[in-house]
This record gives structure tokens, C-alpha cells and sequence, in this order.
């Protein structure tokens, strides 16, 4: 359905896409993940035109894009575009952002294309604000009319650019469900995410971008369980773990551990086990002599189910675990009881300490 080749963009003497070359079949839900700045926004501006290519070409069902010839506003047509900035037209009812491109460029009646809206508006789960201004609208609310606005033109292919970022995290879940009920009846979409966990369980294959390129693409499982390129292996670990850095005694531990909390969550451990982690992360905190250069690391590993805190501490060698003087404490003890392991190795001038907790 959508075939790109040799794709390239150059900025003046910034080059953004390189070589890309894809092929999207319909019905196809595409993550692009990558680091910011690697062009994942480029890339769709380009599949959609709204920025001209350097090089290459786009064709849509063997449409080229780029020829002469093309009708390219028709084509455009074929794609919608979400943003992350929702871009309603402010002065105009719901109702009617939905219904004036339909009306001025699909050429429908009002009265068709009323109907058509109010049967999207159901979909994105809307109808009853029919009638507000955005204005009157939360964030989320705002991102599922915009969706629905697109789809009111028909599109074949749906292009969103990080469709959740600019929204609080307690209406990203709305915006996700939305999307999701739109793979499930078969739209073709392309999706540039920063939610794993989304891009993980709806897609069916994965872009990895960076270096100008689809550094990686593969499965969901292949793309985030057995990365196999450099670039690739180190995104995915980073955005697995959570990283603190402390540098005085002065550290903040309620924000560390309010952060340590939304990393649980996030991997849906239970209430159980994400209050062992905050309690656990606290003691080891306590265990510590130096506080001028600590990493604590949190990480989950889906294989076993376990939550692994590694805390690297820089100064002379101190094994909590072997110091007589804290055999009876208290915090010491509750970490071993509530850890499946605890090993501490000194290396590089670190202490580090590598503590298992149990998912469940
Ligand atoms: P991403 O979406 O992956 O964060 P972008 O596609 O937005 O990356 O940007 C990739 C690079 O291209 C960045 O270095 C950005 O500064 C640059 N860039 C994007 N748009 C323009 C533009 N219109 N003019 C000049 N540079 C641009
Ligand atoms: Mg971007």
C-alpha cells in the first residue's frame, strides 16, 4: 500500500533521512520508536508532503508521489494526520471540525456529513460534546476529536506523531484505547510513540529510527525482546531502567521514589510489590556512607518477573552485607528477607550493590 524508496531529506547541510526504503501493506500498525531528533517526524511530514523530499520516492498503491503528474492533493487525501498539538479549528464547534473538510473538499452534503460525524463521534466515545467549543475540552478529549476529524476524511492510512506526549499521563489511556479500536477494525496506521508498552502490544512491526535510517525494524518481540544492532540494544535498555543520581545528602528522596512508583506502574507490578521497591530502594540509601556520587539503577526484566536495584556507590571498598556492626539492623534484614538475592562487588573504586526482588 505504501512503498517508500530511497527516501532522503536534507536540511540545508543537515541530513535527516538518509536512505530509507519501506513497504507497508494495509491494515499494518507501524511504531516508530527512536531517539529524539533521529527525523521520526520528518519521516511522516515527508510521507504526507507536507515537507518535498530531497530524494527518492513515495508511492501509494503504486501511485508515485513525487511525479509530475501525480494529483497529489488526492492522494494526500488517502493519509490523515494526527499531531501531537491536536490543531482544531478553536472558533468552530466539534461537530463542525468534523465536518467542514468533508463538506468543502470531499464535496458531501451537510446533512451526510453531520451524520457521518456523530457516528465518529460515537466511535472516540464523544457524541454527547457534539456541540462544545475545543476550548471546552481536556487534552484527551481534544486528541480523540482530532482523530475522529481525521478519519471524517476518509483516509486509507492514519499518521500520528506522538499522539500522547504533549497530554497528562492520566489521559494518555483514553488516547491509546482509541487508536487500539482503530487497529482492531483494520486501519493501516504509522504511529512515531514514546509508549512502549502501546508500541509493543498493537503493532505489527516496529521501526527503530536513528542514524537517518530504519536502523531496525522487526516484530514487537524481535524489536524489544533480542534487539540485535548496537543502537538498538542500548534504546531499549535505557528505556527499560530508571536512572537516579544523587551527589549530596541533601537528595530529594520523595521525588526519587515518586519516579521509582511511576516506573512500576508503568511495567504494572502490583501495589505489593512496588511499595517493597520504594521501601527497599530507601534502605539501601541508608546503608550508604558517601553520598557525593550514587547511581541507583531500577530495572524490570520481563523473562523472570523480577525488579532488579543496583546501587553503585563511589568511595573505598564497604560491604554492607559482611560489616558486623550491622548484623542486627533492622533495614538490613528486610532487605534480605524481601530480596531473592543480594550481592555486593567492589569495582572501579564502586561499591555496588545488586539486589533481586521478586515480582510476585
Ligand atoms: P524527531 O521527530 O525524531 O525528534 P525530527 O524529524 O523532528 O526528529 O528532526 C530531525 C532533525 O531535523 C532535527 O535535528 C531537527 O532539528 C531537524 N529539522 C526538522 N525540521 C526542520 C526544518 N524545517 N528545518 C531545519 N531543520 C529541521
Ligand atoms: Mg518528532
Amino acid at each position: 500500500m505504501i512503498k517508500v524508496r530511497n527516501l532522503s531529506k536534507h536540511f540545508g547541510e543537515l541530513v535527516v533521512l538518509k536512505d530509507i526504503s519501506i513497504d507497508i501493506s494495509k491494515g499494518e500498525v507501524i511504531s516508530v520508536i527512536g531517539p529524539s531528533g533521529t527525523g521520526k517526524s520528518t519521516l511522516l511530514r515527508c510521507l504526507n508532503l507536507l515537507e518535498v523530499p530531497t530524494g527518492g520516492n513515495i508511492f501509494i498503491d503504486d501511485v508515485p508521489l513525487l511525479d509530475k503528474n501525480t494529483n497529489v492533493p488526492k492522494l494526500r487525501q488517502k493519509m490523515g494526520m494526527v499531531f501531537q498539538s491536536f490543531n482544531l479549528y478553536a472558533h468552530l464547534p466539534v461537530l463542525e471540525n468534523l465536518t467542514i473538510g468533508p463538506v468543502k473538499l470531499l464535496g458531501k452534503k451537510k446533512a451526510e456529513a453531520n451524520e457521518k460525524a456523530f457516528e465518529l463521534l460515537k466511535v472516540v466515545g464523544l457524541a454527547e460534546k457534539a456541540y462544545s467549543f475545543p476550548d471546552e475540552l481536556s487534552g484527551g478529549q481534544k486528541q480523540r476529536v482530532a482523530i475522529a476529524r481525521c478519519m471524517a476524511m476518509e483516509p486509507e492510512i492514519l499518521l500520528f506523531d506522538e499522539p500522547t506526549s504533549a497530554l497528562d499521563p492520566t489521559m494518555v489511556s483514553e488516547v491509546l484505547a482509541v487508536i487500539r479500536r482503530l487497529s482492531r477494525e483494520g486501519m493501516t496506521m504509522v504511529i512515531v510513540t514514546h509508549e512502549m508498552e502501546f508500541a509493543r502490544n498493537t503493532s505489527s512491526r516496529v521501526f527503530y529510527m536513528d542514524e537517518g535510517l530504519i536502523y531496525e525494524e522487526g516484530t514487537p518481540q524481535q524489536i524489544f525482546d533480542n534487539p540485535r544492532k548496537e543502537k538498538t540494544k542500548a534504546f531499549i535498555n535505557r528505556i527499560r531502567s530508571l536512572n537516579c543520581h544523587i551527589s549530596s545528602n541533601d537528595y530529594d528522596l520523595y521525588a526519587m521514589q515518586g519516579e521509582m512508583e511511576t516506573f512500576c506502574e508503568k511495567h504494572m507490578l502490583s501495589k505489593r510489590v512496588t511499595g517493597y521497591v520504594l521501601h527497599i530502594a530507601e534502605e539501601v540509601l541508608v546503608l550508604q556512607k558517601d553520598f557525593s556520587d550514587i547511581n541507583l539503577n531500577l530495572s524490570y526484566s520481563e523473562k523472570e518477573g523480577d525488579v532488579e536495584l543496583r546501587c553503585e556507590s563511589a568511595g573505598p571498598l564497604f560491604n554492607p552485607l559482611k560489616d558486623e556492626t550491622l548484623e542486627d539492623d533492622i533495614g538490613l534484614k528486610l532487605i534480605k528477607g524481601r530480596c531473592k538475592s543480594v550481592d555486593h562487588v567492589y569495582e572501579d573504586g564502586k561499591n555496588i550493590l545488586l539486589l533481586r526482588i521478586k515480582g510476585e
